[in-house]
Order: C-alpha cells, then structure tokens, then sequence
C-alpha cells in the first residue's frame, strides 16, 4: 500500500493548497427558516449498505479536502 503525504502546492497551477470542510445542508424549513448543516467527511466501499442497529453504512475512511487559492480547484484524498 502507498502512503503518502497530500501535496502542499496545487499538481495543476502550483497554487497553495488550504485544508476547506465540505458539508451538504438540509432542507430549509418555512417557519424557522434554519437548516441542518452536516459535514461530509467520510467514505464508504461502493457496495455498502445500510446495517443495524443504527443502519449506517459501514466506515471505511475519511475525506481530507484541500482547496487550491490560485485556480480554486478541489482535492479529495482518502484516509483509511
Ligand atoms: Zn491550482
């Protein structure tokens, strides 16, 4: 297996590269007018399902992202 360290410049433009959250917010309700942000930050295999007995799917790793302040590209890396 091949470990290795995220870059620190973009491999694209050579800009610097930032750690950034991602997060997926909820619907907004009518009367609050409040949402549910949730981060996005881990990964699953492919074939995952949904198990009990909180029918979750079953971590495989999480998602380090990294923003590039030049060209504003996004890296995803996995960390198992
Ligand atoms: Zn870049």
């Amino acid at each position: 297996m091949i470990r290795r360290k995220p870059p620190e410049d973009c491999p694209d433009c050579g800009g610097r590269l930032k750690p950034v959250k991602r997060f997926g917010r909820g619907w907004e309700g009518p009367i609050t007018r409040t949402a549910i942000d949730t981060e996005v930050a881990h990964y699953a295999r492919a074939d995952a399902e949904r198990g009990p007995p909180h029918m979750k799917f079953r971590r495989a790793g999480s998602v380090h992202t990294l923003l590039c302040t030049e060209c504003r590209r996004i890296f995803l890396y996995g960390v198992p």
